[in-house]
């Protein structure tokens, strides 16, 4: 799948389109989610234009992945989630049920999240 530049997470990254920032680098965007699941969703995302994470890791530099990766461990911090536990997900493709075509991997946190497959 080619990317879309008029995806939503496409517009939060040009300033189009408001989110609720919670981290942010040269490298990657995290934000609330605007539908949360849990008592804590956050979203993280990279800068870059990545559909999902398997064009993300044939496509981004070592040093996209690398900040990317980190951020995922380090919005939870932040979030006050460290020591108590949250779940990082990715939804990819269809089969996956991903709806928005730009890579992002949700947090979810500040409870117990449950069972891992609904
Ligand atoms: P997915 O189904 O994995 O593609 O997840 C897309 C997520 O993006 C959902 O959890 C939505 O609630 C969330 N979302 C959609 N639009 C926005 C937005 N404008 N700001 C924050 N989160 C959004």
């Amino acid at each position: 799948m080619s990317y879309d530049k008029n995806n939503i997470f496409a517009k939060i990254l040009r300033g189009e389109i408001p989110c609720k920032k919670i981290f942010e680098n040269d490298y990657v965007l995290s934000f609330h989610d605007i539908n949360p699941q849990k008592k804590i969703h956050a979203l993280v995302i990279p800068k870059g234009e990545y559909v999902d994470l398997d064009d993300f890791n044939k496509k981004a530099s070592d040093k996209e992945i690398i900040e990317f990766h980190k951020a995922l461990s380090h919005v939870p911090s932040l979030l006050g989630a460290t020591g108590k536990g949250y779940r990082v997900l990715s939804n990819i493709g269809s089969d996956g049920g991903q709806e928005v075509p730009h890579l992002h991997f949700h947090i979810f946190a500040g409870e117990k999240i449950g069972k891992m497959v609904i």
